[in-house]
């Protein structure tokens, strides 16, 4: 039977070729980024169409920047995504730990082994994993809370950066937990700021946003205030071209204009009427009118961002509103305080409300020094919600792969026929962050495995990870290399994941692309 039509502008590849290639275009992927790894992981440079630079050392960075077009490449990718999206931290590992899987999984394949039992013992062993991960945790204090920060910004930036990040972000994350301990991170806002040290970087209570009042006769601090958002503003309308105003008399635009000006004072008394203190609107605010605010006692800030409105709705429990007039009691905030400040010459507006919320103000002495201290801070405040969430720690350094790739190996040995092998081979592939965080640190990968895997095991120890500055095997919790259970959890699970779906494809068709000739100009051709 001929090739059914559908498949007719196709590329067509299938089998163990297809799986080949796949798995190389993984593995290409994951060398990519390896040498990235841990606290001694080198950065990358990335380079975009317009010529605009980017110096960073985190691995989601570097894949969603990257002009990556191979479909399992980008596989890979949404898992590394994935991980970030869930645990905020782990990335880089994610991809190494999947493109070894895939290794492993080849070596079998080629002796002769079926990808699908390979995909079935790769499942069993996730599934072991994530019920003995359980005899791995340990519980947290406040000096582990800040070495598992500290630990997800290895590499990132210098160690008192890291260490004034790491305070920052817990702090800020203390300030918004709720008491169910849930933390919703987007009450965290950050601003950035170029010029000042790193150091210099802090975290309020409350929603600050870079505004100053319209008015400096206007009351600077308000306690206990009622507050209007405005979705628009509060302002004379221009008279635009397709408006037609009639004029019949002298002055009549002026009256026109005074009306005008009079719906603007009604508007103002409407919002007395609600006992309202603090305006902001999303557009301009009449000059006008700004005696008469001030006169009456309310506290008014103009051109204020859709975004900075929202978080002000949450956090005061208003309601956006588009036209004053029609306000009702439910569209109004309270807020319990309203401040204008300055930090070293600029101008802030600091609102505490019922809802809770905290600033960080992040400085950093250049465009892209700042860049790579949000990534921190972005990094920093994952990894805190999820210690403050859920609080159970594991030891980093490659410790707790080691001491699960132990308890796997005793796993295989209990399960019958080739998926043994399987999981043997997916054992081995968790040992390899420990391997890529030795070959970073210039030790070799092989013989501190080894040493690491040996000292687990004459010590009766899960802890004993890697020191990269020695060399030698040591108990993780004395260095405070500690990390958030959260994230290998997440990197197993999406690793495994990722690899199981690679390794089920067995056909790919490439649709034809259209190699039409470019339009060249006359004078070229
Ligand atoms: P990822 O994107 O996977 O988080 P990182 O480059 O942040 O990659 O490296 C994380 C790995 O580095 C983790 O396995 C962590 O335990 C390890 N690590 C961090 N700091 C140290 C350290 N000082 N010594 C040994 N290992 C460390
Ligand atoms: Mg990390």
């Amino acid at each position: 039977m001929s090739e059914a039509p559908i498949l007719k502008d196709t590329v067509r590849s299938n089998g163990r070729e297809a799986l080949q290639k796949n798995i190389q275009a993984a593995m290409a992927l994951s060398e990519a980024i390896r040498s990235t790894l841990g606290p001694k992981g080198l950065d990358k440079l990335l380079i975009d169409d317009d010529g605009r630079t980017l110096v960073t050392n985190d691995g989601v960075t570097v894949l969603e920047t990257a002009k990556v077009e191979h479909p399992v490449a980008k596989m890979m990718i949404n898992a590394s995504s994935t991980q970030d999206r869930i645990a905020k931290d782990g990335t880089t590992s994610t991809v190494i730990l999947a493109g070894e899987m895939l290794q492993n999984a080849w070596r079998l394949i080629l002796q002769g082994i079926h990808p699908s039992t390979i995909a079935r013992g790769y499942r069993k062993s996730e599934q072991h994993l994530l019920e003995c991960i359980s005899e791995i945790l340990l519980d947290s204090n406040d000096e582990i809370k800040q070495s598992v920060v500290k630990t997800s910004l290895a590499g990132k930036g210098h160690k008192s950066m890291q260490e004034i990040i790491a305070n920052i972000a817990l702090d800020a994350v203390e300030m918004v937990v709720e008491e169910d301990s849930t933390v919703d991170v987007s009450k965290i806002k950050l601003i950035s700021q170029t010029g000042g040290r790193v150091e210099d970087s802090r975290v309020f209570r409350g929603l600050m946003i870079p505004k100053k009042r319209i008015s400096s006769d206007m009351d600077k601090v308000i306690i206990n205030g009622k507050i209007l958002l405005v979705d628009g503003g509060l302002e004379r309308k221009n008279v635009t071209t397709d408006l037609k105003l009639n004029v019949t008399s002298i002055g009549v635009l002026e009256s026109f204009r005074q009306e005008e000006r009079q719906m603007l004072f009604e508007q103002v008394d409407k919002m007395v009427g609600h006992g309202i203190t603090v305006l902001a609107c999303r557009e301009s605010i009449d000059d006008d009118i700004k005696s008469y605010l001030t006169k009456v006692g309310i506290q008014a800030f103009r051109r204020v961002s859709k975004s900075d409105l929202n978080m002000l709705a949450r956090v005061c429990g208003a309601k956006l509103i588009s036209s004053i007039q029609s306000t009702s009691e439910t569209d109004i905030g309270n807020c319990s305080s309203s401040e204008n400040i300055t930090i070293d010459g600029k101008d802030f507006w600091v609102v505490e409300g019922d809802g809770k919320a905290a600033t960080i103000v992040a400085k950093g002495s250049t465009v892209d020094i700042i860049g790579e201290v949000e990534r921190c801070f972005d990094d920093a405040l994952g990894v805190s919600t999820q210690l403050i969430e859920d609080g159970l720690v594991v030891c980093g350094g490659g410790a707790s792969y080691v001491a699960l790739a132990r308890r796997l190996r005793r796993y295989a040995e209990t399960i019958p026929g080739r998926e043994q092998l399987a999981i043997e081979a997916y054992a081995d592939a968790i040992e390899v962050i420990v391997r890529v965080l030795a070959e970073n640190a210039g030790i070799d990968p092989i013989t501190t495995l080894l040493d690491v895997v040996a000292e687990q095991t004459n010590a009766k120890s899960d802890q004993i990870g890697i020191n990269l500055t020695t060399g030698k095997p040591e108990n993780m919790i004395n260095l405070g290399i500690l990390e958030p259970q959260g994230i290998i959890k997440q990197a197993l699970v999406g690793a495994t994941e990722v690899a199981i779906s690679i390794l089920r494809i067995d056909d790919v068709l490439w649709a034809k692309q259209d190699l039409e000739m470019p339009d060249l100009p006359e004078d070229e051709m």
